[in-house]
């Protein structure tokens, strides 16, 4: 057993005025680093406006402690006010892991409080342990996603990772749970005059289904074509699924949002079906579906990298094969 290793902390991060999922997510699997870590304390750090109440949930979901800093300037994530206000909590109490959401927020202020501090950060964990050393081991696809790295971060403190929504799973609330409320302030920012202001608040709706929590995924590559791409999202509400794409067909703008994005810079999927168009099977993508159930395939070229990662795949092309098989599920749903 390595020697007791200091506090685990997570960036709790907000949408709207709730928790994202990652946050508890990452909170579970900080609870078992504290434990292999010989028992440490694993908290969490809450910034924002009026967010107090939910440092109840935090603790129900593991944080022995929650750091809670309220202050209007925080109201909306701003990189430099967030940057500053985290980096000076953690000098004052010195975290030995700090771990953030790989989101888009989550991966910018991960960063800068790294250069702030001097310290290693690994981007997109797939996996952390701590080893019978007492180190940390960050696993990090490498290559595309055909290696998986090791990271460690010897020699400066906090060791920082970030972590892809949907890695780890959400621990069970705990309702009985408790701990212990710091509250913080952002007294650091007295005097500074952020060069950013925000101009304008566009709120996204949330897709009905997320599709990390569809049973069923229908994905979509460049072999689909803008033409082809209604299918896709008929084909989904068929089988009460949800549409997810490959970069290209997000770059072409097929896709509705980057929350359908797959792979290594986006989501991460385990549906009970994974339905793949026109995808070649590029490593980058592979890596955010590999885990799913029954995969199938359809692509054009029998030599595709896909198949070799299918249960089922045809050779065909995708825009003659979609609306033959919508409607054949139609048929079958109708006998
Ligand atoms: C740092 C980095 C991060 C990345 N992150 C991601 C990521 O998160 N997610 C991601 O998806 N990509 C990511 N990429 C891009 C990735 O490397 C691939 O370029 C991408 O996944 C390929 O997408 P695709 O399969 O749609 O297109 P292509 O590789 O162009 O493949 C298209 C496929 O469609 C087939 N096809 C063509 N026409 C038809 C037809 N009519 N019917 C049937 N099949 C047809 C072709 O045979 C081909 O296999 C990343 C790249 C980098 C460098």
């Amino acid at each position: 057993m390595p020697e007791r290793l200091g506090a685990v902390w997570v960036i709790a991060e907000l949408t709207g005025n709730r928790l994202t999922e990652v946050s508890l997510e990452l909170l579970g699997k900080a609870r078992a680093l504290a434990a292999q870590g010989g028992g440490s304390h694993t908290s969490a750090v809450l910034m924002g406006n009026d967010t107090g109440s939910l440092a109840e949930e935090l603790i129900v979901h593991g944080a022995d402690r929650v750091f809670l800093i309220e202050d209007p300037r925080l109201a909306l994530y701003q990189n430099d006010l967030h940057a500053f206000v985290l980096a000076d909590l953690i000098k004052k109490h010195h975290p030995e892991i700090v771990l953030f959401a790989a989101s888009y927020c989550g991966s910018e202020l991960s960063a800068t409080v790294a250069a702030r501090l001097g310290t290693g950060l690994a981007a997109h964990c797939t996996d952390l342990r701590i080893d019978d050393r007492g180190e940390l081991v960050q696993v990090v696809p490498a290559f595309g996603g055909t290696v998986l790295g090791d990271i460690f971060c010897r020699e400066t403190r906090p060791r920082m990772a970030s972590v892809k929504p949907g890695i780890f799973p959400k621990p069970e609330r705990e309702a009985t749970r408790t701990g212990e409320v710091i509250k913080e302030t952002a007294a650091v920012l007295e005097g500074y005059k952020s060069p950013l202001k925000a101009v304008r608040i566009v709120r996204r709706q949330p897709p009905e289904l997320p599709l990390e929590k569809a049973p069923a995924v229908v994905a979509g590559g460049w072999g689909v074509g803008a033409e082809g791409w209604h299918f896709l999202e008929k084909l989904a509400g068929e089988l009460g699924g949800a549409v997810g794409c490959t970069r290209p067909a997000l770059d072409e703008g097929w896709a509705q949002s980057e929350d359908a994005l797959i792979g290594t810079s986006g989501k991460t999927v385990r549906p009970r079906i994974y339905l793949g168009f026109g995808i070649s099977g590029s490593a980058h993508h592979i890596v955010g579906m590999k885990d799913s159930g029954v995969v199938i395939n359809i692509n054009q070229d029998p030599d595709a990298p896909v198949f070799r990662i299918s249960d089922y795949g045809a050779v065909a092309d995708a825009k003659e094969f979609l609306p033959v098989l919508l409607e054949k599920i139609r048929e079958h749903k109708e006998e």
